[in-house]
């Protein structure tokens, strides 16, 4: 469970977080939505302790984030995989090493047969087995986020982080990516943290959503609780804006 209690954050003298209290259940998918600059991917990095934050505290199963510790902090960031609107891979490398790159970073062979079993069968997961070694400019967009995934996932985390995962990919691969993370979610447990703009995706996989709106949480629901009939003004114009 990650338990965000009041946590404030500024860049400088802006303040980008204003008391933001949320709670994300074990084993849930739960969406941060809101307006470009609304404070999501701040909020998110904070979660995995790649950027601090100034008040409050955010704690992942009673244990507090606190990117001071560097030693706990290690640990806490392999329990949660990470994806990207930019797929973030290494050209240089191929499928099978970009996806072995966590296990290198923490001293694991990725080539002994147990560290292989873990990568193919992850790429298996992913539908990339065929795939192994291509390099990232021979695969489509959608590939490339499955790739990610699978590297995301090779130390067994707890949670994965996703941050507008699918906002470079076209509605179709947009699908069937979220529906891998859906499949990621129910057969493997791992806890989905999803951070978009798209109210799309949110309806689509999130069980529950948190409304950002200039670093303050605005509302916290079911999608479709949210989305029905909104009375804040600003869940409206959003929804305006989207459609
Ligand atoms: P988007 O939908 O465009 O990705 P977002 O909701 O993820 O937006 P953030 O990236 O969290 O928004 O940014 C929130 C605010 O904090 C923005 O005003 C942004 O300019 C500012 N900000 C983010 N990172 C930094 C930084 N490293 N230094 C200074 N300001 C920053
Ligand atoms: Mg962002």
């Amino acid at each position: 469970m990650i338990q965000i209690q009041n946590v404030k954050k500024s860049f400088k003298k802006t303040e980008v977080l204003k008391d933001i209290s949320i709670e994300i259940e074990k084993g849930e998918i739960y969406g941060i939505i809101g307006q470009s600059g609304a404070g999501k991917s701040t909020l998110l990095r904070c979660i995995n302790g790649l950027e601090s934050y100034d008040d409050g505290s955010i704690l992942v199963d009673g244990q507090k984030v606190d990117i001071r510790d560097k030693k706990k902090l290690r640990l806490l960031q392999k329990r949660m995989g990470m994806i990207f609107q930019g797929f973030n891979l290494l050209e240089r490398l191929d499928v099978y090493q970009n996806v072995a790159l966590p296990m290198k970073f923490w001293g694991i062979n990725p080539n002994t047969e147990e560290s292989k079993e873990k990568i193919l069968s992850l790429l298996k997961l992913v539908g990339l087995e065929e795939k192994v070694h291509a390099r990232p400019k021979e695969l489509s967009g959608g590939q490339k986020q499955r790739v990610a995934i699978a590297r995301a996932l090779v130390l067994d985390p707890e949670f994965l982080l996703c941050d507008e995962a699918t906002s470079a990919l076209d509605p179709e691969i947009t699908r069937e990516i979220l529906a891998l993370l859906q499949k990621i979610n129910k057969e493997m447990g791992i806890t989905i943290v999803v951070v978009t703009h798209q109210m799309e995706v949110v309806k689509q996989i999130c069980q529950r959503v948190a409304f950002l709106s200039d670093g303050r949480v605005l509302a916290v629901g079911r999608p479709e609780q949210l989305f029905i009939w909104p009375k804040e003004r600003e869940i409206r114009d959003f929804l305006r804006e989207e459609s």
